[in-house]
C-alpha cells in the first residue's frame, strides 16, 4: 500500500477534529487498518503542546494566539514535515490554513504523497453556537461541550480553549482568503478535494468519502 494523507481543513470551529476522529475510526473499525499503521493528530494541538513544552517557542507564539493572530508558516512547517515523513502508512490530520503562503507550504509538504483533502464547510452561526459550549482537556485531546466538567479520559478539569475568545477575529481573517484557498486546493488536488457540508450528518459524509475515494487505495 502506498502512503496516504487525509487532511481535514476548514474554518476554526467547523468540526474538523470531529470529522478527523470519525475517519480514523472508520479506517480502523470498517477497513480493518491496524492502528499501528495510522497516525492521527491536529496541527493546532501540536502547536498548543509545543507552546506548553518549549519555552522559546511559547515566547514567540503564545501572544500571537492570545491576540487572535495566526502563527507564521515557519512555526509549523517543520513540525508537520516531520509528522508526514514518519513510518505510518496513513496519516489523518486536521488544521486550518490561513493564507496563500500556508496553502503553498502545505502543497509542497504533501506533493509527493497521495493526498485527500476534505474541507468542512459550516455557517458562522453554527460555528459560534458550537464554540460557545466547547470545552477541552488541558492534558489529553478530549474536546466536548460544557455539559462535561471533568475529562472522561483522564479526569482533569475541562477548560475553555484560550483562542476561542478570539473566534470572531479568526473567522473574519479566515473568510477573507477562504475562496482563494479553496480554488488553490481544488486546482492542486482535483477530484481528491471534497467539501464536507454541515447540513449532512458527518457520519454519512465520512463513510461516503471513505468508500468513494480512499477505499480503493487501502
Ligand atoms: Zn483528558
Amino acid at each position: 500500500m502506498e502512503k496516504i494523507i487525509i487532511a481535514i481543513l476548514g474554518a476554526p470551529g467547523s468540526g474538523k477534529s470531529t470529522v478527523r476522529k470519525m475517519i480514523y475510526r472508520e479506517l480502523v473499525n470498517f477497513y480493518k487498518i491496524p492502528q499501528n499503521e495510522i497516525q492521527t493528530f491536529s496541527v493546532g494541538e501540536l502547536i498548543r503542546k509545543r507552546i506548553n513544552e518549549d519555552g522559546e517557542y511559547a515566547l514567540r507564539n503564545a501572544q500571537i494566539i492570545r491576540d487572535g493572530l495566526f502563527i507564521p508558516t515557519s512555526e509549523w512547517e517543520s513540525m508537520l514535515a516531520e509528522m508526514l515523513s514518519n513510518k505510518f502508512q496513513i496519516t489523518v490530520f486536521d488544521g486550518y490554513l490561513v493564507n496563500v503562503e500556508a496553502i503553498k507550504c502545505f502543497i509542497k509538504l504533501t506533493h509527493a504523497i497521495k493526498t485527500f483533502i476534505f474541507c468542512c464547510e459550516t455557517s458562522v452561526v453554527e460555528i459560534l453556537r458550537r464554540i460557545k459550549h466547547r470545552v477541552v482537556c488541558p492534558s489529553c485531546s478530549f474536546c466536548g461541550n460544557d455539559c462535561f466538567s471533568l475529562c472522561p479520559n483522564c479526569g482533569k478539569t475541562l477548560v475553555r480553549r484560550p483562542d476561542d475568545k478570539n473566534i470572531l477575529e479568526r473567522l473574519e481573517k479566515y473568510t477573507q482568503t477562504a475562496q482563494v484557498q479553496k480554488n488553490l486546493l481544488m486546482s492542486e488536488y482535483g477530484d481528491n478535494f471534497r467539501i464536507i457540508p454541515y447540513e449532512v450528518p458527518y457520519r454519512v459524509s465520512v463513510s461516503l468519502l471513505c468508500s468513494q475515494l480512499i477505499g480503493r487505495y487501502i
